[in-house]
Order: C-alpha cells, then sequence, then structure tokens
C-alpha cells in the first residue's frame, strides 16, 4: 500500500468543498480530522469531504435466484467457482470489522450478499451485530437486502434478532415475469408472503426495490405502485446499472427514473419530498393523495457521488469503497494476522481518507471498458 500521511498526522490533503463544486481547498490532515462533517456528528471524512456512514456487508457471495441483469445463470452455472468456506469472514469477524467500522463514525449496517438469507445462521450474525452501539450509545442502524424468498420462515427469527427493516427485492407482481426475472423459475407468491411475514414481524414498512429493464418488466411500473400503495410498502424503482462485466448492459435497456415518475404521476399525482438525510439514495417522491410515497435510484441518469458516504465490504473481507470498483482492499488478512482493532482502525481510515470514487458522474467518459467487480459480490 502506497504510504499515507498519517491521521493526526502534519501531511496534507486535498479536499473538495461539501456542496460538490469543483473548487478544491487544500487542508492538513489534522484539520481534516476535526472538521464537522455535514450530519454534525464525528467521523472521517474523504478526500471530496464525504463521510463513512454506511457499511454494506456481503454475507455471502452464492445466492439462489440467477437474475440475468446480475448472475446469469449461464456465467453462474453448476460448475462456477464460489468462495470456499475457508475464505468468507466468519460471523465473529464481521461483527469485529463492522465494530471497528461504527468506531470510524457508520451508523447504519446493511446486511447483503449474493443472497444473505442463504448463509446458514444469519439470525446469529443479527443479533452480534445488533449489540454494536455508537458514540452515543444509540444502537446501529441494521437492516438487510434480500430477494425475500426466504422470509416467510426467517422474518421472524431475524426480528428478534435484532434486524430493524427489510428491504426485498422484487421486478414483478407478474408471475412468468418474476420466473423468468429471477432465472430459477421462483414463484412470486413466496416472495409476497415474505414481505407479509416481515411486515407481522415488524419490520416494516418494507421497501420493495425494483429493478427496471426495458421491454422485460417496464409493464408492471403502475400494477407494483398500485400494490405498494394499497399495501403501505416504499416501493423503490432502480435504474439498471453498468455493474460488473456478465450481464451485457446497454443503456438503451435502461428505464429512466423520471419516466417512471412520469407515469405514476399521470395516475396518482406526486410532489417531491426533501431527503430524509445527506446521502440518501433514493430521490423521494409523495402521493398528493396522502397515501405514502416512492423512490426512484437514478444512478445512471442522475448521478449522485458527491453525497455517498457508503463503503462495501465484500463476503471474503475486502473493502470497496465504489459499487463499480474493480479492486478491494483485503482487511482479512490483517484480521487473521492478529492486528489490533486501532490498527485495524488506522489501515480504514487511510483508505477512506484518500477515497476519490466518482464513477457514476465520470460514466460518460468511457469507463465502460475498466474492469468491474460483479453486483452479486458486493450486495447493492
Ligand atoms: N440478494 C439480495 C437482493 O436480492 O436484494 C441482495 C443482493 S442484490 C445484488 C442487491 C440489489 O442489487 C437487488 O435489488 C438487485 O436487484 C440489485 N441489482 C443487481 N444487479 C443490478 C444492476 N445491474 N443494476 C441495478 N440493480 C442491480
Amino acid at each position: 500500500m502506497v504510504p499515507l500521511p498519517r491521521p493526526g498526522g502534519t501531511g496534507w490533503l486535498t479536499r473538495a468543498t461539501f456542496d460538490g463544486l469543483a473548487t478544491t481547498s487544500v487542508y492538513p490532515c489534522s484539520v481534516l480530522e476535526q472538521m464537522t462533517t455535514f450530519d454534525g456528528r464525528p467521523g472521517r471524512l474523504d478526500s471530496r469531504g464525504r463521510a463513512l456512514r454506511d457499511l454494506r456487508i456481503s454475507v455471502t457471495d452464492r445466492c439462489n435466484f440467477r437474475c440475468p441483469y446480475c448472475m446469469p445463470g449461464d456465467v453462474f452455472g453448476r460448475d462456477y467457482q464460489f468462495l470456499p468456506r475457508d475464505e468468507i469472514l466468519s460471523y465473529e469477524e464481521i461483527r469485529r470489522l463492522a465494530g471497528v467500522f461504527v468506531g470510524l463514525g457508520v451508523h447504519k449496517l446493511r446486511i447483503t450478499g449474493g443472497e444473505p438469507t442463504v448463509r446458514r445462521g444469519l439470525p446469529d450474525l443479527v443479533a452480534m451485530l445488533a449489540e454494536l452501539r455508537l458514540s452515543d450509545g444509540e444502537p446501529v442502524d441494521l437492516a438487510m437486502t434480500t430477494n425475500g424468498s426466504a422470509l416467510r420462515h426467517l422474518a421472524r427469527p431475524l426480528a428478534d434478532a435484532g434486524l430493524r427493516r427489510v428491504t426485498v427485492s422484487l421486478d414483478s407482481l407478474d408471475d412468468d415475469v418474476f420466473r423468468r426475472m429471477n432465472g430459477v423459475d421462483f414463484p412470486v407468491t413466496r416472495v409476497l408472503d415474505g414481505i407479509d411475514a416481515a411486515v407481522q414481524a415488524g419490520l416494516g414498512p418494507v421497501k420493495v426495490n425494483v429493478v427496471l429493464k426495458r421491454g422485460e418488466n417496464d409493464a408492471g411500473i403502475l400494477p407494483l405502485a398500485r400494490w405498494a400503495r394499497d399495501a403501505g410498502h416504499v416501493l423503490r424503482f432502480i435504474e439498471y446499472m453498468d455493474v460488473g462485466t456478465t450481464n451485457g448492459w446497454r443503456l438503451d435497456e435502461v428505464v429512466p427514473a423520471a419516466e417512471v415518475i412520469e407515469v405514476i404521476g399521470r395516475e396518482w399525482p406526486l410532489e417531491a419530498v426533501d431527503a430524509g438525510y445527506r446521502g440518501e439514495v433514493a430521490e423521494r417522491w409523495r402521493y398528493l393523495d396522502g397515501q405514502g410515497e416512492l423512490g426512484v435510484i437514478a444512478s445512471v441518469t442522475q448521478p449522485f457521488c458527491g453525497d455517498c458516504t457508503r463503503a462495501r465490504l465484500s463476503a471474503e473481507g475486502k473493502l470497496y469503497t465504489c459499487l463499480f470498483s474493480a479492486i478491494g482492499h483485503d482487511l482479512r488478512a490483517p484480521l487473521r494476522d492478529g492486528v489490533s482493532d486501532a490498527e485495524l482502525s488506522d489501515r480504514i481510515g487511510e483508505i477512506w481518507t484518500v477515497r476519490d470514487d466518482r464513477y457514476s458522474e465520470r460514466r460518460a467518459a468511457a469507463t465502460d471498458r475498466l474492469p468491474k467487480i460483479e453486483m452479486f459480490a458486493l450486495g447493492g
């Protein structure tokens, strides 16, 4: 690793202003560390002034679905070599790293995968993470993203263990479309049952993520909106992204978020809602008739790197500072070599301090030939 100025030391770093203006100021590291972050909490800033607030933890690279836009079945077939058991972080190792991240200012932990529910004993991990406390003594905000296939029996144990919320990925209510899009002929009713179980277990309001692909499931926008309005779920439409290299992504398959808002707004008028917090990924809209709200994640048509406060930990313990990174920083080796929490914290802090990623904003500048990691390895 390139030697970096030590936190608290006398090195110099550049830092863009908080509002994302192109102007760049130069600050000594010691000053940078003391700066108040946009949310007023202490925390480490990257080279663009973005605090480390969110950690997405992938607990497995395996999934029981083969969605063609994420893990196409012809590439990830029977012979595909997923990570062997001993290369995946144990729950104790995840708990330890998560604690170090919380010490650096993370207050939101999201468990993801692959499909997190395919890993055995997941409630045990949830219970361990739920014990973590922020510097003010508050518990961490602990959520999970899942395809919902196992929620019918897992929602209650997960809630009992301390999970607070779930986001369920559901691309269509039409059984034929859903079966095709999950690549394994999985019936939509089982996911709907899982969502009901999550609500009953107190994990609501459930967020439902829909990835739209032109010509595949865009006819389902209104039925999904109607269903979510009636049931009180928060629907979020995600633009199909050029993550990884196996899905053959094409720009003309992206359904722009603005089009989704127009289609739904024609049926049920909408108004924009201010972001709940700085760095919120979804652009929020409220139904004028008072029947809840929905979100759109316009990562292709309106990139939002300027507010990105997320880090991602892969199942084998690599830290990625951008969803579109090809290179992860290995945390498993130092962890297994017996370094102290303080040393781990220094290492992670150094990585974050020099973070400069803004892939989505640079997408137009021929980034398509760069190597990229697959979405299932990072969990979205
Ligand atoms: N298996 C879990 C699930 O289904 O939510 C967690 C992992 S999955 C990779 C996380 C999210 O990424 C899902 O909502 C999925 O639809 C989304 N996703 C995967 N590939 C995508 C792509 N190319 N563009 C946009 N979203 C994608």
